[in-house]
């Protein structure tokens, strides 16, 4: 049995990781500050005796004996993430720090959740981790890249440095249960636009791409990265490589629905990406074969059935 804390465990994806972990038999401290995450999400493990929930913001340092790290905390969404900008920068850059510093004084292995958004708007196609990025440093979006890759920056040079042990994941758009209703991502925006029956909101022609996947899959390839040998640090692609347009998805969902509702064209948002699609070779080699399992028909009929529920209870 291991001892795991996981920074971020309360929001979408960080939930479903404690959940994994809890089930393998390890002891799991989930640690939040609620900014986008909600005990709700974590209450059905609350009365699990192995389960530890802690209220604690990343930018401060925190003190615990853990033999493993995943560093979740972030908010991930745009209209989230770009909310308060500087405290995006802190939480990512501080954040980093302060769980780098924990993990060299207890010699725990740590893992950082980074993101596709540090390939920018890219100009190569799909991105191998090779390629460094097109990001512009001053954008609306730059809070959130810079600071993912300055945190995986401080990842490498803790590493040379002060010999810890890190794994850097790099995570394609992913969703699922437990994505927040009103986070302003495009799978969350469409399922609930369209069961309620309001338009639905493609931004600019609805021609640009994302490969979308599905949470489970990034679960356990995120398990897998941490179980890697220790010379094995990434940057290592975790993403579902089928690539769709915004109209494509919008379509898909309006059959899954049987909605009747409509598209409506709003502006493109600064520096949006027009195009998105990981080269995941490296996963495969490096995580025994790991794939994505579960594909956009199947996650969305999930995804939408969550949403479905938790619109009927709230209303
Ligand atoms: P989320 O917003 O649902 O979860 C983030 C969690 O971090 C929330 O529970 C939030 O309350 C917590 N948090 C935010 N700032 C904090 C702080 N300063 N201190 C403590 N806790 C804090 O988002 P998610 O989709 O679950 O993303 C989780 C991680 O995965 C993030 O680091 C994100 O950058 C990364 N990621 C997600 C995606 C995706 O498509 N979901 C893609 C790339 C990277
Ligand atoms: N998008 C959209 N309608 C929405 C929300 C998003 O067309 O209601 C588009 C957005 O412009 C982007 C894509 O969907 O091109 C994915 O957006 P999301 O915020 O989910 O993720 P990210 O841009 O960070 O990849």
């Amino acid at each position: 049995m291991k001892r795991i804390l996981v920074t971020g465990g309360a929001g979408f994806v960080g939930s479903h990781l404690c959940e994994r972990l809890l089930n393998e038999g390890n002891e799991v401290i989930c640690l939040d500050n609620y900014f986008t995450g909600s005990k709700r999400n974590i209450e059905h493990l609350m009365d699990h005796h192995f389960f530890e929930l802690v209220r604690h913001d990343v930018i401060n340092p925190y003190m615990i004996e853990v033999d493993e790290i995943y560093n979740f905390a972030c908010p991930a969404s745009p209209i989230h993430y770009q909310y308060n900008p500087i405290k995006t920068t802190k939480t990512s850059v501080m954040g980093a720090i302060n769980m780098l510093g924990l993990a060299k004084r207890v010699k725990a292995k740590i893992l950082q959740a980074s993101t596709s958004e540090i390939y920018g708007d890219p100009t190569e196609h799909p991105q191998k981790e090779t390629y460094w990025g097109n990001v512009n440093t001053i954008g609306l979006r730059s809070c959130y890249d810079e600071g993912k890759r300055c945190a995986e920056t401080l990842f490498m040079d803790y590493h040379i440095q002060n010999r810890v042990k890190i794994k850097i994941i790099r995570i394609f758009n992913t969703y699922g249960p437990r994505m927040h209703p009103n986070d302003g991502r495009v799978v969350s925006n469409f399922i609930v636009q369209a069961l309620r029956g309001e338009d639905i909101t493609v931004f600019g022609d609805g021609m640009q791409t994302r490969s979308f996947q599905y949470v489970d899959d990034l679960v356990e390839g995120t398990v897998r990265m941490m179980n890697t040998r220790d010379e094995f640090l990434g940057p290592v692609n975790i993403g579902n490589p089928n690539e769709f347009t915004m109209l494509e998805l919008a379509q898909q969902i309006l059959d899954l629905t049987g909605s009747k509702s409509k598209l409506t064209f709003k502006p493109l948002p600064q520096d949006d990406p027009m195009q998105r699609q990981p080269d995941i070779s490296l996963a495969k080699r490096e995580l025994k074969g790991w794939e994505p399992k579960i594909q956009l028909k199947e996650g969305l009929t999930h995804t939408i059935e969550y949403f479905d529920k938790l619109l009927k209870e709230s209303w």
